[in-house]
């Protein structure tokens, strides 16, 4: 039998966190360094910080004919926009602090993005690894039977989606079961985003996060202001960069960033890095990890075998896009890049954060960096509750009135254009252009904001994650005091 429970508390106030310091203490220093320069009273900001429920359960799987009690998590932290929204992680390094925390960054990242959920994050304490597909699919449909019994999933009540260690599978298996238990349910595929396409998901999902850090990356490298003052010149061309973690995030990070006409000099995994100045093909890395398995003795650059000493190694942009708390105390004083771009969720711990600062290193935050996922979560959620295609009633009526249009310019100008040409200017937008036309919307809007607070106050000029919990907080405190439970 499952054992649960949900509880609504309060977050013990924290400390300035020291030496390994929790992931969730980080969050909380972070939130409550930002909270000091803005004006609500002491009790909304006190309930915009805490974790609202928590449910944790253990429940029985049979695993290679014995009976395995796996433990797991969902947290809702803060129920001020509904449903919430956050991923699913199959870790062993899973814990209640570790899903508070994912789950408060959650509430903060929606709210800087104006996405309008509530956070949430899931774990499961497994390393998936270990499992064959048919075990983790029990063990997924498990986890998704205790949430159906504690309302703790739904369309219009929390909303999971991938995370580090789950990706569209689990998402299909998720929503299979859901839709298995609430078949009365006419919106039930929207209870999870990430779904596969055919199975309800939306084109552009999985690339999302990535993209989305290569806009907000893009907005920076552009900004002649920020380049000025980190002695750079503005754009990608002169970029040299190094990417923590090959996986769903830092594989399109560093894709994109390279499309963009950045340099990847180095990309590090767990099992080592790589390192070429002269730049290493990530599509050919992703076809050598394919047929190999691991990113190291790839032909087009030198293996490290101490992957992580890369993180120290001289380039103009870090990437920490794997896991949390991956630069520290005893690594930040070392960090010789002029700008850290948070793709992974807290990367940086507080006490790292601030070094970086004292350095002049500019931090871009977890927060708005990876929000790309969230975002194009909202446009699956959007989907899947308007039972629509996006592009389906206006793709054609867009191209006939952009044919049109060309046809007249054609005719007045007595010109004509190549049918590429033609192609070109006369194509309406399918799904995909617009989900990532609504991200790169999504994401520039949310920069321009962030560093308008930024260097607005002295207190903070250069501190960006400072603005963008400042941007955060605020929205969500007046969101409360809208509902009218504040004054
Ligand atoms: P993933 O499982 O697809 O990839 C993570 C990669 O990091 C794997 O390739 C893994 O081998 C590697 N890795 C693990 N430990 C490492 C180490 N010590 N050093 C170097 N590499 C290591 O996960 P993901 O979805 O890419 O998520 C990565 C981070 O991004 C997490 O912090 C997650 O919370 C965050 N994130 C993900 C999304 C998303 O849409 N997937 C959205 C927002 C934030």
């Amino acid at each position: 039998m499952a054992s649960g429970s949900k509880s609504t508390k309060k977050v013990a106030a924290t400390a300035v966190p020291h030496g390994s310091q929790p992931f969730l203490a980080s969050v909380n220093y972070y939130f409550d360094k930002a909270a000091k320069y803005i004006d609500l009273p002491a009790g909304l900001i006190e309930q915009i910080r805490a974790c609202n429920s928590v449910y944790y359960m253990q429940f029985p799987v049979r695993i290679k004919g014995n009976v395995q009690v796996v433990q797991a998590w969902r947290a809702e932290h803060s129920h001020h926009k509904l449903p919430t929204k956050g991923g699913i992680r199959y870790a062993e390094t899973v814990d209640q602090e570790e899903v508070e925390a994912l789950a408060a960054l959650m509430t903060y990242k929606c709210a800087v993005v104006d996405v309008p959920f509530g956070g949430g994050k899931g774990g499961i304490k497994i390393n998936p690894k270990n499992y064959t597909v048919d075990e983790l699919e029990r063990i997924t449909r498990r986890y998704t039977v205790e949430l159906i019994k504690k309302n703790f999933i739904g369309p219009s009540v929390d909303v999971p989606a991938p995370d580090y260690g789950t990706g569209a599978r689990e998402m299909a298996w998720i929503a299979d079961t859901f839709q298995t238990f609430g078949n009365s349910d006419i919106n039930a595929l929207a209870c999870v985003t990430g779904k596969p396409v055919g199975q309800g998901g939306v084109r552009g999902r999985t690339a999302a996060t990535g993209r989305g850090l290569f806009f907000a990356t893009r907005e920076a490298v552009n900004d002649p202001t920020l380049m000025k003052r980190l002695k750079m010149t503005t754009g990608f061309s002169d970029k040299r960069i190094i990417v923590q973690g090959f996986g769903n995030v830092g594989y399109h990070a560093a894709k994109f960033l390279q499309e963009g006409g950045a340099t990847i000099i180095g990309i590090i995994e767990y099992d080592g890095g790589l390192l070429n100045p002269k730049g290493i093909d990530v599509e050919a890395l992703y076809k050598h990890r394919q047929a190999t398995g691991s990113i190291t003795n790839f032909a087009g650059a030198k293996t490290i075998k101490n992957g992580n000493s890369l993180l120290e190694h001289e380039c103009d942009i870090l990437v920490p896009a794997a896991l949390e708390s991956q630069i520290y105390k005893d690594n930040a004083p070392r960090i010789k890049a002029k700008m850290v771009v948070e793709g992974a969720n807290g990367p940086v711990t507080a006490v790292a954060d601030e070094i970086l600062l004292k350095k002049g290193v500019f931090v871009m935050p977890d927060m708005f960096v990876n929000a790309g996922g969230v975002v194009v979560s909202y446009f699956e959620w959007l989907k899947n509750i308007s039972h629509v295609r996006f592009g389906r009633l206006d793709k054609r009526f867009e191209e006939g009135s952009n044919t049109r249009l060309v046809n007249t310019i054609e005719r007045l100008t007595g010109q004509s254009l190549s049918t590429t040409e033609r192609g070109m200017l006369a194509r309406g937008a399918d799904e995909e252009d617009l989900v990532n036309s609504g991200l790169e919307d999504t994401m520039i809007g949310a920069y321009q904001s962030i560093m308008e607070t930024m260097r607005g106050d002295k207190r903070y000029s250069t501190d960006m994650r400072t603005a963008a919990f400042v941007n955060s907080i605020t929205k969500i405190g007046v969101s409360y005091q809208l509902l009218g439970i504040f004054p």
